[in-house]
């Protein structure tokens, strides 16, 4: 029951289940049978109702959440205290949505109040999808987004790879060209980041993979592609047609309260940082949270307000934060902006596309000044 007190939070729910294990992921994911599936969905559902929030976005992510099912997902998100007008968002893998012999139900997921779907597409070309590892190709993809379309469910998210085995500048463009043609509102592009312990990074010569020079200028052609098409480059992976920026992704880089559940899930609540584990049997026997520090100081909001379109904001960095803006600091952002990596004003610093390909060292430079 909501009570007057009852504090606002975002709520990610981590579902650390997957069919297979693609070449590049280092997320914390496992095969699962229906058992622990069941167990497990039980487990997210009694911790989703102690806990004391009121949700105002709601994701759920992985993993591949739709390895659960409708129905499941459909009881996680009934279990939560949502506010109304929250998003509502819940990853699927098109595996999942568009075959026939087993469809996915998006009605249910409709019905239980989710209006928001990343769709994992990675590239719109089948061979390139194939040498990550992905099992649907593209003509799910679009059964999965005409599906959910269908049952209400407009606005979707499309996940895309730059930088991915035999990705070119020409392919890129059919990639592209496809997340616009499908009627996406979203579109969340990261440069692949070859992470040890991956079959990639222990395989590297069964990959033609792009190198970084390639990959950035793919990077800036997705960023001029999209800018073409009325997308804002909201945060640096991150384009959305306005009004339709993630909600929930928001939170994590304003510093906002969010609480996660799950092995591997961290949490941002009331100024501290903490995460569960990756390991699903100690989450399930007992979840302890390890707590990572104090979170929400000057230096993560430089850190964080740079990854955003809108950048540092001089009035909120010095009010809320302490950090004095005019001088050495200033000068310092005056000086990226002529470099043509983003803009400085009177009310604040941003980065473009082009900044922020080198944000980590524009990022470290302020760093330092804040801390002389
Ligand atoms: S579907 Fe996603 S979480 Fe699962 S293995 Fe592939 S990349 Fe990793």
């Amino acid at each position: 029951m909501m009570t007057a007190d009852s504090k606002t939070a975002g709520l990610y729910v981590h579902i650390p289940f997957c069919a297979g294990k693609c070449v590049y992921c280092d997320f914390y994911s496992m095969r699962a049978g229906e058992e622990l599936k069941e167990k497990y969905t039980e487990k997210i559902c009694g911790d989703i109702k102690k806990s004391p929030y009121v949700f105002d976005t709601v994701y759920i992510g992985g993993g591949t959440p739709s390895s659960l099912g409708a129905q499941r997902l459909a009881d996680i998100v009934k279990s939560a205290r949502i506010v109304p007008g929250a998003e509502v968002t819940a990853e699927c893998n098109p595996s999942d949505t568009g075959r026939e012999d087993i469809p996915f139900d998006f009605g249910i997921l409709s019905a239980a109040g989710v209006n928001r779907i990343s769709l994992g597409l990675q590239s719109a070309v089948d061979g390139e999808r194939k040498l990550l590892g992905r099992r649907a190709g593209r003509d799910e993809v679009s059964r999965a987004i005409e599906r959910a379309s269908r049952a209400g469910i407009e606005n979707i998210s499309l996940d895309l790879m730059l930088g991915i085995p035999s990705q070119t500048p020409e392919s890129l463009v059919r990639s592209l060209e496809f997340c616009v043609n499908s009627g996406a509102k979203h579109i969340s592009a990261y440069i692949l980041k070859v992470e040890p312990g991956t079959f990639l990074a222990e395989h590297p010569e069964r990959f033609d993979l792009p190198d970084d020079d390639a990959a950035a200028d793919m990077y800036l052609q997705t960023a001029d592609y999209l800018a073409s098409k009325g997308f804002v480059h909201y945060e640096i992976s991150n384009f959305a047609l306005p009004g339709y920026e993630s909600r929930h992704n928001l939170k994590y880089w304003k510093g906002e309260d969010y609480l996660g559940l799950g092995p591997a899930a961290h949490s941002m609540i009331g100024g501290k940082r903490f995460y569960y584990e990756r390991d699903i049997e100690k989450y399930l026997a007992s979840p302890q949270p390890v707590y990572e520090g104090e979170g929400g100081g000057a230096q993560e909001y430089i850190m964080l307000s740079l990854r955003l379109g809108q950048g540092i904001l001089f009035e909120e960095a010095e009010k809320k934060y302490g950090i004095k803006t005019d001088g050495e600091f200033r000068e310092k952002c005056l000086e990226f902006a002529r470099a043509g990596l983003g803009e400085c004003d009177s009310l604040g610093f941003r980065l473009n596309s082009k900044g922020f390909l080198v944000s980590n060292s524009v990022i470290s430079s302020l760093l330092y000044l804040l801390e002389k």
